[in-house]
């Protein structure tokens, strides 16, 4: 049968693409496609493009998560920027390394591996599959980072993605799924895998959320938009908040884990959910621990000082201390200016010895105030630790060379992520071995989300056939 000429001229045009190694269609995706005034417009067109991406070669779909990972590297610092501007927390140099690291460090199409089951009787293989559309509820707190390393894990799951990014950083949200998504298009991909609506609220979050085309919700963020989402019926995979104890014991080397804990403490302005909260430290070290952090940028504050801190940074709700939202991810500067304590120097981290009932230590403080909690053991320090941590079993640190006590507090606090002898941001393969993610999941138990949590396993069985040995 003789080729028609449409038929040369695509497979032409499919073999440039291939030596050239990129694709040819022009990079700008139709905004009135993905960035919708209505959150149905926004699923159904997300359904449509996924479609597409389904019936591509895992090759060409290997392509579009490249060019995400290379738009998203160029314009880190410039997403770095926006999300500072917009939402006032963390700072511009470490926002671009996590977006950095989120579009580096998110794994791609290899994540996806089939499995092979071969006997007498035959072959059976399960391979990951994509749900479709996923709804993605993402958070103030690591709003770039958290669109890219998301939108990579789930199309390289082949998904589609409908985003209801946090109201407060909408705009550097936004902002990234233009980017990612102008990437897609420039690879040949659908022009509308990342959705978004022009003006996310509660009520498009709970049409998401309720929308019979998702079929999977990834949720990023608090207590409350967790427990809203598990009710929704539907699959979830939540990544709630954490309160990450450190503990320091008697056989760490102190120096280093006073610089490790006021580098990972003050990381962003501790707004990342796996930063250090509160250190439990042996007594007989406490001294020297709290005098070399300060040594490596932290300013101690004792007495009335941590009382005007309180007053300022927190507030009463139903009796209950919990954070004034005006100071999440603000500098220790700030935070010490406001509160009318003065100091010296250029501070990055505010510590303050108290007892361990403190609401520094109760409260999941999402800035840079680290409470000193002093213990006699390492069985006081897990148990003090498990209270502080309230069960959400999120995230934990140790700094010793004692293997039993490392041992006892991993097992003990049996978090998602145990880091010994590095700062938190090690666990999420920042200067640790991993990779990365900015979804922990721990309420519903897929842990750091890759590719592979984005699927649905399925099974294919031939019966009496295929075995080769
Ligand atoms: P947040 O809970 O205020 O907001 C998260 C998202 O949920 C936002 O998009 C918000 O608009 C939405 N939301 C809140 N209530 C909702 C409701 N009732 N219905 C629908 N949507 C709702 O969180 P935040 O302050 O932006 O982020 C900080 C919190 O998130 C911390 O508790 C932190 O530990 C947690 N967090 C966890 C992870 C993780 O991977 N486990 C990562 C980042 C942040």
């Amino acid at each position: 049968m003789a080729l028609s000429d449409a038929r040369i001229r695509q497979i032409t045009d499919d073999a440039i693409r291939e030596v050239n190694g990129t694709i040819t269609t022009p990079g700008v995706a139709s905004a009135s496609e993905w960035l919708c005034d209505d959150a149905n417009e926004a699923v159904e067109n997300a359904k449509q493009s996924q479609k597409q991406l389904a019936g591509m070669p895992l090759e060409h779909r290997g392509r579009i998560v490249s060019a995400m990972r290379e738009a998203a590297i160029k314009n880190a610092e410039v997403l770095a920027e926006l999300a500072h501007n917009e939402t006032g927390y963390g700072n511009v140099p470490h926002k671009t390394l996590k977006n950095r690291l989120a579009a580096a460090k998110t794994p791609g199409i290899e994540d996806l591996h089939t499995t092979a089951y071969s006997g007498d009787d035959g072959l059976t293989i399960v391979e990951c599959a994509p749900y479709g559309v996923i709804g993605s509820i993402t958070p103030s707190t690591n709003p770039t980072a958290t669109v890219i390393n998301n939108s990579i894990s789930m199309i390289a799951a082949g998904n589609s993605v409908v985003y209801n990014p946090h109201p407060v950083a909408k705009k550097a949200s936004t902002e990234t799924m233009r980017i990612l998504n102008d990437a897609i298009v420039a690879a040949g991909g659908p022009s509308a895998l990342i959705t978004t609506v022009k003006n996310p609220t509660l009520q498009s979050g709970s049409t998401i959320m309720g929308h019979k085309d998702i079929k999977l919700l990834s949720i990023t963020g608090g207590e409350a938009v967790v427990s809203v989402a598990m009710k929704s019926g539907k699959k979830v995979i939540a990544a709630g908040p954490g309160n990450p104890p450190v503990i320091v014991d008697d056989t760490a080397v102190i120096p280093q884990a006073a610089r490790d804990i006021v580098d990972g403490a003050s990381f962003d302005n501790n707004v990342l959910c796996i930063a250090e909260k509160e250190i439990f430290a042996f007594e007989n070290i406490a001294g020297e621990l709290v005098s070399l952090m300060q040594q490596s940028g932290a300013y101690k504050v004792t007495g009335s000082d941590i009382d005007k801190i309180i007053n300022t940074v927190l507030e009463k709700s139903d009796g209950k201390y919990v954070i004034n939202r005006n100071f999440v991810g603000r500098s220790a500067i700030h935070i010490l200016q406001q509160s009318g304590v003065s100091y010296i120097g250029a501070p990055n981290l505010v510590i303050a010895e108290v007892d361990k009932y403190h609401p520094f230590v109760v409260v999941e403080m999402l800035m840079p105030v680290l409470p000193v909690v002093r213990v006699r053991s390492i069985e006081e320090a897990i148990e003090e630790s498990l209270r502080a941590e309230q069960g959400y079993q999120h995230s934990a640190y140790i700094h010793s060379t004692n293997i039993k006590n490392m041992s006892a507090a991993a097992s003990a606090l049996n978090t998602t992520i145990f880091v010994k002898n590095a700062p938190s941001y090690s666990g999420l393969g920042f200067g640790g071995e991993g990779f990365t993610t900015l979804t922990i999941a721990t309420p519903t138990g897929e842990g750091l989300t890759s590719a592979k949590s984005f699927t649905r396993s399925r099974r294919c069985v031939l019966k009496g056939d295929l075995r080769i040995v």
